[in-house]
């Protein structure tokens, strides 16, 4: 295979520093949610994850139960590594969570000890790596004590198998204590990785205040909204895309003609940008100084080029910041 990375990969990558660590992230980091998955082609995966470290995207975002079937994402990133990226650990940033179903019983969901423990092992062991760089409770669970699910995140740390915990989908509320119970203890939230994206803006709310306010960085996934804030619909549902295939997250009900005009709208403001949708919904993400980085997926390496150059132009006019409010709220 004999990939060898090229030299200039960090000359156009923007780095942010993540809330008040020292950790530097790419403005723009690939995850492995759909695509990277053991029912997806090995060429194509391989071409999108050698394309974004040639790039300069130093972080992968993983989690145990990407796929499918779950663990497999985990299991093709290991390989890839293993064969390509074995010489370069230490300028990855490798993340995983454990949050959702992952296996029978009472102990493979939610926010345990018990689960997150035994989870990290199992990604570990898939990805073929000593430790991941961030270690993530994927989501709040009400039923079981913060101080528990947070004592986890530390003892992962402590054992040597995280560098850095985060939060995912944490309300704001529960982020705020999340990141109390984590202080105390002496293992500092590092980032929280929200939603967000131009049809979904729950964040502005109060996360991102509460984010800066206690210096965690924010890592927004589904930036395009699975594929909605791109060229992708504007011309039917193609038998390639998400929302054609069985396994995907974005449902053909999703696509409705409401949600059609705003996209063509959108698509023309881009234009006046000289942008193309997708770059201009990822830039309208990175304009908001609090957001670290954007966590964007790609089915091939085009997608990802077309989403890399969104970062040479991260600045909205006034007028422009407006017709796009208007034009979200289109009824
Ligand atoms: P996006 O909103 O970026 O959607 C990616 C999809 O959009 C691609 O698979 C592709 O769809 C389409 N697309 C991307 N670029 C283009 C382009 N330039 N032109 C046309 N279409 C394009 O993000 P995801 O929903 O994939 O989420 C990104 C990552 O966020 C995940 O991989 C995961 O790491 C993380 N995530 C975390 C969650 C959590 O709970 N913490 C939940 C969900 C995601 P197509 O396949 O149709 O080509």
């Amino acid at each position: 295979m004999n990939y060898s990375p090229q030299k200039n990969r960090y000359s156009s990558m923007i780095y942010n520093r993540c809330g008040a660590s020292g950790l530097l992230i790419p403005a723009i980091s690939l995850g492995l949610w759909h695509n990277f998955g053991g029912v997806d082609n090995f060429e194509n995966y391989r071409n999108i994850i050698i394309k974004a470290f040639d790039a300069g995207i130093t972080h992968f975002d993983l989690a145990n139960n990407y796929g499918p079937p779950p663990g497999s994402a985990e299991e093709n990133f290991g390989h890839i590594l293993k064969s390509d990226l074995a010489g370069y650990r230490d300028e990855l940033i490798i993340s995983t969570k454990a949050g959702y179903f992952m296996w029978d019983g009472p102990y493979g969901d939610w926010g345990s000890r018990k689960y997150l423990i035994a989870s990290l092992d199992q990604s570990l062991k898939r990805i073929g790596i000593d430790y991941v760089d961030i270690f993530y409770s994927h989501r709040y669970d009400p039923n079981t004590p913060l101080e528990e699910t947070m004592g986890a995140l530390d003892f992962a740390v402590r054992q040597g198998k995280a560098l850095y915990v985060g939060i995912s989908n944490y309300p704001a509320e529960a982020t705020k204590r999340a990141s109390e119970i984590l202080r105390k203890l002496g293992t500092p939230c590092l980032i929280h990785q929200p939603r967000y994206s131009m049809f979904d803006r729950w964040v502005e709310e109060e996360l991102l205040d509460i984010l800066d306010e206690e210096g965690i960085g924010c890592i927004v996934f589904s930036p395009l909204a699975q594929g909605l804030l791109t060229n992708r619909y504007l011309q039917g549902i193609p038998s390639d895309s998400r929302a054609a295939k069985p396994h995907g997250f974005l449902k053909k009900e999703q696509i409705t003609a409401e949600i059609l005009k705003k996209i063509e709208k959108l698509n023309e403001i881009a234009k006046t940008r000289e942008q193309s949708l997708a770059q201009m919904a990822i830039a309208w993400l990175l304009k908001d100084k609090r957001v670290t980085s954007v966590l964007v997926g790609a089915s091939s390496s085009e997608q990802l080029s077309i989403n890399l150059k969104s970062i040479q132009n991260i600045f909205f006019t006034e007028d422009e910041l407006e017709i796009i409010d208007k034009t979200l709220k289109m009824e």
